[in-house]
């Protein structure tokens, strides 16, 4: 990273050191041991650069390990070297073991691995997810959405999702909430919006019985718009219903256990957000509009009540087909 591009260089060579700044600009480190990494000038307090208070103490060949002492955070020598708002983002950066290794990724895509995609997408700053529900491009599938029998929750969520709003550690890092981005379920993985729904360890296995597994299997690992796309190609307006609600199921269980100590939660079939979905559907159906066409007008206009009367209209109706009552007041 730090080569000089020499006085007759390749066009290859060129090429690679036009590149350079974009990489520099999207890579950053996990702290592992700390050996590998420069103190000074690198990005290791989550993708940013260390604000040092006091380089006094410090050289440029100093590594983060200096700051590590048997596994832990040397809490007195990273509060004597840190600006004060980093201090506290600099221990609460977890260290899983004193022998594992430092290792890159980048900043620009959720799972950490650098594609030419994300690259140009960075470069040319667009690589957030889509932010208006008018989006023409996207408009389609909104409406997709909003037409789906589920219930307005699921709905909702399903929205957070696709803009990247639900707080996985990925998202609230690109809200620049200082977290590690780890996944809190498996402790390994990078925590994307795709990874907490489809791919952590900790949950796969409740996908693996559906019948979406086949499909799913092929595109957890995609960025979620993708895995999205795929499936309303793949499955029927049904079938879909039954999936957005499974995905909820699947986020409101991590909830359960992250923050109600729900210890069962993440262990739970899906089954029951079907049959949810059932109940909704049928209340849905029995509460249904009846047609204007099948509504008795009253032969007679309306006419206002004499002065100092009141007047309440009121009607009632019977569907036989699905034994429910209606009424209306005005
Ligand atoms: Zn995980």
């Amino acid at each position: 990273m730090s080569c000089s591009i020499g006085t007759n260089p390749s066009f290859v060579w060129r090429s690679f050191m036009w590149s350079r700044p974009l990489l520099q600009k999207g890579l950053a480190w996990r702290v592992g041991d700390g050996s590998r990494i420069a103190t000074i000038g690198e990005k290791w307090v989550f993708g940013k650069v260390a604000q040092l208070s006091s380089h006094l103490l410090l050289n440029d060949h100093n590594t983060v390990s200096c700051l590590i002492e048997h596994g832990k955070w040397n809490e007195h020598l990273v509060r004597q070297l840190f600006m004060p708002p980093q201090v506290d983002e600099v221990l609460s950066i977890p260290l899983f073991s004193s022998q594992a290794t430092d290792q890159r990724f980048c900043i620009f895509d959720p799972k950490g691995n650098y594609t030419v995609q994300e690259g140009y997408k960075a470069e040319m700053g667009f690589f957030e997810p889509p932010t208006s529900s008018s989006t023409s491009h996207y408009s389609k599938w909104w409406k997709f959405i909003w037409s789906l029998s589920i219930p307005s929750k699921v709905r909702i969520f399903w929205w957070r999702v696709l803009h990247h709003f639900i707080p996985t550690q990925v998202n609230l890092r690109s809200h620049h909430v200082p977290v590690q981005g780890f996944c809190p379920l498996c402790h390994f993985h990078s925590d994307s919006t795709n990874h907490a729904l489809f791919d952590c360890p900790a949950i796969i296995s409740r996908w693996k019985v559906t019948e979406f597994w086949p499909l799913l299997k092929k595109v957890k690992h995609l960025d979620i718009w993708d895995i999205f796309i795929w499936l309303y190609d793949k499955l029927s307006v049904q079938e879909f219903e039954v999936f957005a609600m499974g995905t909820w199921a699947i986020w409101n269980d991590r909830l359960q256990f992250l923050h109600a100590n729900d210890h069962r939660a993440l262990s739970r079939g899906l089954e029951k957000s079907s049959d949810l979905l059932r109940e909704f559907q049928s209340a849905r159906m029995a509460l249904q509009i009846v047609p204007r066409s099948s509504i008795c007008v009253p032969p007679n206009s309306w006419s206002a009540p004499p002065t100092d009367h009141l007047r309440l209209d009121v009607d009632a109706a019977y569907n036989d087909s699905t034994k429910s009552y209606y009424w209306w007041g005005d």
